[in-house]
């Protein structure tokens, strides 16, 4: 087995603001020495690049481009909403952001790697084609999807968003497509206040969107039945080539941003699960991508928790449980037999 790839880099604590905000440099500021300390030898850390103008504009519109571009450049600090700013250095932290990503996903697709975790910052599931917001600048995963069809061939590309809040960008950029498969499990009823179950995709792309919204409180029982169901079913008829996960960990117990109620080891639960599909179905491919978390505590536990996991020999197998109320998701699912869910 090939040690996982993990990207981190000090150059993305460069995007800060004075006013105090949650998405932060103190968030990765201790995980990264937390993450050296405990496994140092056994990963392969990979250095980023700066994804470049021409991969950038595939997902964002060059309108959308040119303002942050302008602000980069002035220096001037500018919000697009109360959560996403802008100031001199976040465009470069942004496009060695995505570029992390793209790193990793050539080492991967070249054979070098199997599996990668991206820490990286600013998160990206939430801009848009044409907008910043919440928190995000580029969508990294977006950009790396979309990279991975140009410059790979790829037509089957599995998207897993498990952060705590709906991956509005994401579905965006390939609403119309089903060469990106996009699934999140995310809070109801919580910022970006999108991700209905009815929003299901688009001409090609119908029926290549789905939205898992589920209610407060939901904790790791539910998310495992979940998960490995959605696996089970929607990859095993799918087949992607490769998986992308919007690795989120603002669900935890401890993330006051949410009231889903994850504890730590599901997400160790939840990466064995995700390794089980991508050794079963695309040669080990899979790719984490950090988004949220904003506890720092809950998020450094969570994410040595899923490289944790990353490390383990093959073939441990997860117990899942029934939940009757996640069940109950699926029933009502306008997918349900689009999926046979
Ligand atoms: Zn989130």
């Amino acid at each position: 087995m090939n040690k996982p790839g993990i990207v981190f880099d000090t150059r993305y604590l460069d995007h800060r603001i004075t006013q105090p905000t949650r998405e932060n440099p103190d968030r990765l500021r201790s995980l990264f020495g937390a993450v050296k300390q405990q496994f140092n030898n056994r990963l392969e850390t990979v250095q980023p690049r700066e994804a470049r103008l021409e991969d950038i504009e595939q997902i964002h519109s060059n309108f959308y481009l040119n303002q942050i571009r302008e602000h980069a450049i002035k220096g001037d600090p500018f919000s697009y909403d109360k959560d996403t700013y802008l100031m001199e250095l976040s465009l470069a932290t942004a496009q060695l952001a995505a570029g992390g990503c793209l790193e990793l996903a050539d080492q991967i697709m070249g054979g070098s790697l199997e599996q990668g975790f991206a820490l990286i910052r600013p998160p990206g599931h939430h801009a848009e084609p044409g907008r910043g917001m919440g928190f995000c600048i580029l969508n990294n995963i977006a950009i790396t999807a979309q990279y991975l069809q140009d410059h790979f061939q790829l037509d089957r590309i599995l998207v897993i968003d498990f952060d705590v809040h709906h991956g509005n960008g994401t579905q965006e950029a390939f609403y119309d497509s089903d060469k990106v498969l996009f699934i999140s499990i995310h809070q109801n009823n919580i910022f970006p206040f999108s991700g209905d179950i009815a929003e299901i995709g688009n001409a090609e792309g119908l029926g290549y969107n789905i939205n898992i919204p589920v209610h407060s409180h939901f904790g790791d029982q539910e998310y495992t039945f979940l998960l490995g169901k959605l696996l089970q079913s929607v990859a095993e008829q799918y087949l992607p080539e490769i998986i992308l996960v919007s690795a989120g960990y603002d669900g935890h117990r401890e993330d006051s941003i949410s009231s889903t109620f994850l504890s730590t080891h599901s997400f160790h639960t939840i990466t064995t699960l995700l390794r089980q599909c991508a050794r079963d179905i695309c040669d080990d491919r899979l790719l984490f991508i950090l988004e949220g978390g904003y506890n720092p505590v809950s998020l450094e536990k969570s994410v040595l928790a899923t490289i944790d996991s990353l490390l383990q020999p093959h073939g441990s197998r997860v117990g899942i449980l029934h939940s009757e109320r996640a069940d109950a998701l699926f029933t009502n699912h306008p997918l349900h037999a689009f999926w046979t869910l």
